[in-house]
């Protein structure tokens, strides 16, 4: 009897039911629509946007090829300014240190803009567990933290939410009017959050790049809510994964509106900041000390392979979740990881474990779509592939897998085998056989004649 890990059997589960939710599908078809809608429209801005993307691509394979050398100089050139390098291999060193540093601030409350690799470390839950009031300010992550659940999309965390669903978590957590306009929600939300920028003694936030040659990193956003979480506390704490690097600050002339078109469909997001360390002598505004925490986390397993490697080049756009269909039936939680869709099923295994992960591997129709919206180019659906062949070379197939596998290959290589019986014997043959792969997958249905039986017929006249 084969076993399934505990995440694959959680997926399925979730899986099935979201499918089958047809107001989840309303919504998500609903927010995806108006996507769908702005991406041309931001892409026009582009002389030729296969060449911006492949350009891109190329400032990525850069970064990341000679990875080792960027991080050292983003560290050399950020020191020089007062900031603080931390090195974290793993989610708990990354935690240790955000925790020491908040301990010797005596922070109570702390400020924290969208980011994807304080999700990835649960940042939150250790910070709640040290008695400090993790604040998100980003107003999607804020619903969502309101809500006890998870980003549900990389760039749009409350996507399967509609404005009904929000007013009524307002009203139920912040008891405002149950008829709130989303512009009188959103007025809540500032009046709640401007007051806890004013308090809090921490900031942090991601970056969605780091910059070797001026030691810097940057931050793109819609709300001016990064902004200043990263200028009002005395402290700054970035937490970035490795892979953000680029070579140098005149790269974002073709990685911002890259970012913000493939994200949004904007020309180019509302703030984009780059800050290069904590406040100096002579200026007025900005944080007495900045840290930037730099997170392995797994990402060198992902390095050390040259085939999966450039799945580092990510910039997290989300445009490859929005076109999976698969994502667009199961919905962002049913994946169990803080990365979801294409992107997600690609780099979890990495992150977290072949084993318990592989699963998402197969969560593809293979259709390409990914690959084909992807900013930078990413052969996605193909290191799906090699994922899964990374998978079976490991051991991790199950053995009704590999003696099915085995048989269909003994079969299908004798054209005697494949002309034994009719269509009706092989779907009961094989579809017994595919037992396990096919239990959430339709019946396969053979012809009644094989491509070379009908070719016979053709010419024997
Ligand atoms: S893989 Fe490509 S499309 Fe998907 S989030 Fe990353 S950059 Fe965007």
């Amino acid at each position: 009897m084969e076993v399934m890990s505990e995440a694959s059997q959680t997926f399925i589960a979730k899986s099935k039911i979201k499918a089958a939710d047809l107001e989840h599908r309303r919504k998500i078809r609903f927010n995806i629509g108006k996507y769908n809608d702005a991406v041309p429209k931001g892409k026009q801005q582009f002389t030729d946007v296969h060449l911006a993307r492949e350009r891109a691509k190329n400032v990525k394979w850069r970064a990341i090829e000679t990875l080792d050398q960027q991080l050292e100089e983003f560290e050399l050139n950020f020191t020089k300014r007062g900031g603080k390098v931390i090195w974290a291999e793993n989610a708990d060193q990354a935690i240790a240190e955000v925790l020491n540093i908040c301990a010797a601030k005596n922070c109570k409350t702390l400020v924290k803009s969208k980011s994807m690799v304080t999700e990835e470390i649960h940042l939150n839950k250790a910070l709640e567990a040290a008695g400090i009031d993790s604040v998100e300010t980003d107003l999607g992550e804020y619903i969502q933290q309101l809500d006890g659940e998870p980003p549900y999309h990389i760039v749009t965390p409350a996507m399967h939410k509609n404005k009904e669903d929000v007013a009524k978590l307002f009203n139920k957590k912040l008891g405002t009017p149950i008829n709130y306009t989303p512009e009188q929600l959103t007025l809540k939300a500032r009046e709640v959050l401007r007051e806890k920028y004013v308090q809090a003694e921490v900031g942090v936030t991601g970056a969605n790049f780091i910059i070797s040659d001026i030691g810097g990193i940057a931050v793109t956003e819609n709300e001016g809510n990064a902004r200043l979480s990263c200028s009002f506390p005395k402290t700054h704490i970035v937490i970035v994964g490795i892979e953000k690097m680029i070579p140098s600050v005149t790269d974002l002339g073709l990685f911002w509106p890259l970012l913000s078109t493939f994200g949004t469909g904007q020309k180019v997001t509302v703030y984009n900041t780059i800050v290069t360390g904590p406040k100096q002598a002579n200026e007025a505004d900005g944080p007495e000390e900045m840290y930037v925490i730099l997170l392995d986390n797994g990402r060198t397993n992902i390095l050390q392979n040259p085939k999966t490697r450039e799945s580092l080049y990510c910039i997290r756009c989300g445009a490859c979740l929005n076109a999976c269909p698969i994502y667009k039936n199961i919905g962002g939680h049913a994946y169990g990881t803080t990365y979801s869709g294409p992107i997600g099923s690609v780099i979890s295994p990495h992150l977290r474990g072949m084993e318990e992960f592989k699963h998402l591997s197969y969560a593809s129709s293979l259709c390409g779509n990914c690959t084909e919206v992807c900013a930078v180019k990413i052969n996605l659906h193909e290191i799906l592939l090699e994922n899964r062949k990374e998978s079976v070379e490991s051991g991790l197939a199950p053995f009704s897998e590999k003696m099915a596998w085995k048989i269909w290959k003994i079969a299908s290589l004798k054209r005697g085998l494949m002309n034994m019986g009719n269509g009706n014997l092989k779907n009961k043959v094989v579809n017994g056989m595919f037992k396990v792969w096919k239990e959430n997958r339709s019946d396969l249905h053979f012809s009644q004649k094989t491509f070379n039986e009908m070719w016979k017929d053709r010419y024997k006249k």
